[in-house]
């Protein structure tokens, strides 16, 4: 079947559109040949928004980079030992980047070890690469071509099957392991059985595997929509109990998926968060200092296990003026979290803290005690929780709908 990448890209945004339509001249002119590889031809052929567009070029992806950028105003980043350049500009405010990429060869020196590159053909670039419906390229052309298959990616693409290359495949690079489950989870693909077999045989080398390199994948996948049922998946696979020796109960994708409406925009923390109560507090933080997860949720695993130290007085109806003392110094989001792994009376609890009690500024301060005369000391601390319990228990006494 022929494909007419101008058709596709003239259904892109017009910035894009005018650059590619300029590339195919100039690549037509220069006798350069450039394909479009990877993902965005994998999801093109699957009917699936396209994103971050991979150009590869057989010859010197650099030279072509800066012939792009004498012609348009984009930012250019090359990255001479791969020979890759990324061109980018702004969309509407958005930036858009594209990546193009000298076809190369890779050797690996030792397994999970960076690769050894060559220039090469387009031929050696697709075979370096993933899965088979990951090596699938169309040439840049301005009429419609045969889709480059050198490894049967259609047929897998159209039986849902994620298959390697080879079989030192994921010994190689084991981070693929992680890119396998991301993409059966957002494909819905399965892995084909060899593939199976050769993944459980790479698992052990994810402990060879630096964690930096470990985490670029790990944290697309807990970023991804089906970032849950990846986890049910790793976890089916060995994969989490290999990568941090923890589970990923089916439970959980029930907790996890309750709690996404009310924090949108924390679905890693919340992962992450779930996946960690699995481990033992001092197995959690070092979990989690070994990825160098962002501040905010190395803190929140600090807390929730300190948290789950109240549990006990949690599951007892407390008033108001307590219930705020005992949860004050936690995190919302690590409250939130944690509540859904809790029973119903502690989960009330926590709600009614978080949403009647804790927007409650205090009505004493230091400065009203000092206008007491009370000299400042330690005891103000004291003093000052003490008042804050009163006002929120009557608070409570005067708004007893709100419990
Ligand atoms: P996504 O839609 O998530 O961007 P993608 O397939 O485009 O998925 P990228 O991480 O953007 O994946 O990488 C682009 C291409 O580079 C892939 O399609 C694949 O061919 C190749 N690739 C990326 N990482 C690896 C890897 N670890 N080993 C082999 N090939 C890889
Ligand atoms: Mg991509």
């Amino acid at each position: 079947m022929l494909y007419d990448l101008a058709a596709f890209f003239s259904q892109a945004a017009a910035p894009l559109q005018q650059r590619m339509t300029w590339l195919m001249h100039y690549a037509a002119e220069q006798r350069l040949a450039c394909y479009v590889v990877g993902g965005c031809v994998r999801d093109w052929l699957l009917a699936r928004p396209v994103g971050d567009i991979d150009l590869v070029v057989e010859g010197d992806a650099i030279a072509l980079a800066e012939a792009w950028t004498t012609v348009w105003p984009d930012q250019l980043h090359t990255h001479p030992p791969f020979g890759t350049a990324t061109v980018s500009w702004l969309d509407a405010g958005a930036l858009v980047s594209l990546d193009l990429i000298s076809a190369r060869r890779e050797s690996y020196p030792q397994p999970a070890a960076l690769p050894i590159v060559q220039f090469a053909r387009l031929a050696d670039d697709l075979a370096r690469r993933d899965f088979t419906i990951n090596c699938l390229a169309l040439q840049l052309a301005n009429q419609p071509t045969n889709v480059i298959d050198p490894h049967n990616g259609l047929v897998d693409l159209q039986r849902g099957l994620i298959r390697v290359l080879h079989k030192r495949s994921f010994i190689d690079d084991p981070t693929r392991i992680l890119r396998a489950l991301r993409f059966a989870a957002r494909l819905e693909f399965r892995l084909e059985p060899s593939t199976a077999e050769l993944l459980q045989q790479g698992l052990p080398w994810l402990d060879q595997t630096t964690p930096a390199r470990l985490w670029n994948e790990l944290g697309l996948l807990l970023s991804e929509p089906s970032a849950f049922k990846a986890l049910s998946l790793a976890d089916e696979w060995g994969v989490l109990q290999q990568l941090c020796g923890c589970a990923w109960p089916q439970a959980l994708n029930h907790q996890a998926q309750c709690l996404l409406p009310n924090l949108p925009n924390e679905q890693l923390a919340i992962s992450w968060l779930l996946l960690m109560s699995q481990l033992s507090p001092n197995a959690a933080q070092a979990q989690t200092k070994r990825f160098g997860l962002p501040k905010p949720i190395r803190q929140a695993v600090g807390q929730w296990h300190a948290l789950a130290t109240t549990a006990a007085m949690l599951n007892t109806t407390l008033s108001a003026g307590k219930l705020d003392r005992l949860l004050s110094p936690f995190e919302p989001l690590v409250l939130q979290v944690w509540a859904s792994t809790q029973t119903p009376l502690v989960q009330q609890q926590i709600a009614y803290y978080l949403q009647a009690l804790r927007p409650i500024a205090s009505q004493l301060s230091g400065r009203d005690l000092q206008a007491q005369g009370i000299k400042p000391g330690p005891e103000y601390k004291t003093l000052l929780a003490a008042a804050r319990e009163r006002q929120l228990d009557q608070f409570a006494a005067e708004n007893p709908n709100l419990c």
